[in-house]
């Protein structure tokens, strides 16, 4: 018998863990399970970062590293953001963490008191409400709709803001649905934050490198400058240069905002291990062009799979403009019957029914806050592609939709 906090009891083990080590399991048994569940973009990491990794290995650079970074690197984020989003910020604005997870939780963590609320478009990131529960906060969900790609709304977040926010969340290009928000959305969203003086804006920003032209990544503190002193940029390296067993991520606003978290972290976990900053100072000096590959191959099997998609039985989804993932909207198939005589329930019922009896892993969209749906996410081999949507369609097409009861 453990002990639980009141706020441990809130907290899920993260959802989509819990799926890879199912997977894992069943792979353990021999199935031939195709995962169309990663949140892992599963590309090499690119020889340079390795090396200096190595390098600072063996150079024995294994004492404690600075809290909020090394100096060094806290200066080459300030120039991926000048560079790279006309955002001027000072090295000492700027925070390294285990993750932008941990970096997320950092600022959550520093400012939010018992009750306080944060605003979360739905569908969202699986981490975001049980972050904000971990801090004490309340998640208070705007629900996105499928027309507008999910993406919040002028009028929605006006509604949902109440004078206990502290803060809204943005995430563009966004998990779990690939939408990207132009920076004529965020003008229109800016001109509501005006209003409402009291609202700090996390922005998080980690697959701004999956970003398919014609779309353009926009990001709110470069849109707004006028807000950005209310702004937190959030950024890392596990999608753009595939680190994410590194565990680094880093943000960059407000001096008073980024020094709190440099005290929360200092607290939980410290510096990021030397070694991997190592990693990532060496990743930031790699010329942009040669990364380009990774978003054009990424747009190219954005067609291949919205082409998939589109000739699933019963299906909506909006179009991705960015990361790697799509979002089905399965409602016409809530309620239908399983060959075995089973009924689809629910979304999590029918992403049972695709990993026990075709062998595809697809996460729900319960979990990401907006259901019933399918996430897929595309960063399996192409001909992998093709064989869990086949998988798929052969799945969707076993289902007896007559007279199902409307979800
Ligand atoms: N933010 C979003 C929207 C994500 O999808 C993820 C990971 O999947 C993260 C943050 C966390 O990334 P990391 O902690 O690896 O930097």
């Amino acid at each position: 018998m453990v002990f639980l906090s009141g706020r441990l009891e809130q907290l899920a083990f993260s959802q989509t863990m819990a799926v890879i080590e199912r997977v894992a399991r069943k792979r353990a048994e021999g199935r031939d399970i195709i995962s169309l569940g990663a949140g892992e973009i599963g590309l090499p990491i690119p020889e340079p970062i390795r090396r200096a990794a190595a390098e600072a290995a063996l150079r024995g650079e294994e004492r404690s590293p600075p809290v909020e970074g090394l100096a060094v690197l806290r200066r080459a984020i300030a120039a991926k953001f000048e560079r790279d989003n006309a955002l001027a910020f000072r090295p000492e604005q700027v925070i390294v963490g285990n993750g932008s997870k941990q970096v997320i939780y950092n600022a959550f963590a520093a400012t939010l008191n018992d009750g306080e609320e944060v605003v979360i478009p739905a569908p969202y990131w699986v981490s975001y409400p049980d972050i904000v529960r971990l801090s004490g906060g309340r998640p208070r969900f705007a629900q996105g709709r499928i027309e507008n790609g999910y993406k919040i709304t002028p009028a929605a977040l006006d509604a949902a803001i109440t004078p206990r926010t502290r803060w809204l969340i943005l995430n563009s290009p966004h998990n779990p649905t690939g939408s990207v928000y132009s920076a004529e959305e965020l003008s229109e969203l800016a001109e509501i934050l005006r209003r409402h003086r009291h609202v700090f804006v996390l922005s998080d920003d980690i697959y701004e490198p999956l970003t398919f032209a014609p779309a353009r990544f926009a990001t709110l503190a470069a849109v707004a400058p006028d807000l950005a002193e209310r702004v937190l940029t959030v950024n890392g390296f596990s999608k753009r240069f595939s680190m994410i067993g590194w565990r680094i991520g880093y943000a960059a606003g407000p001096l008073a905002l980024i020094e709190a978290m440099g005290r929360v972290q200092s607290q939980v976990t410290s510096g990021v291990a030397t070694i991997t900053q190592a990693g990532a100072l060496a990743a930031l000096a790699i010329p942009r062009a040669e990364l380009d590959w990774i978003g054009m191959l990424f747009a190219t099997r954005r067609e291949r799979v919205v082409e998939e998609a589109s000739r699933l039985p019963g299906i909506a989804f909006p179009r991705p403009d960015g990361a790697f993932y799509l979002y089905l909207d399965v409602a016409a198939h809530i309620g239908a019957r399983t060959p075995e005589g089973g009924t689809i329930g629910d979304d999590v019922a029918l992403a049972d029914y695709l990993l026990e009896a075709f062998d595809v892993v697809t996460l729900p969209g319960s979990y990401f806050g907006t259901a019933p749906a399918l996430r897929l996410s595309y960063t399996c081999p192409d001909e992998q592609i093709s064989e869990a949507f086949a998988r798929i369609g052969r799945a969707l097409a076993s289902l007896d939709r007559t007279g199902r009861r409307a979800a």
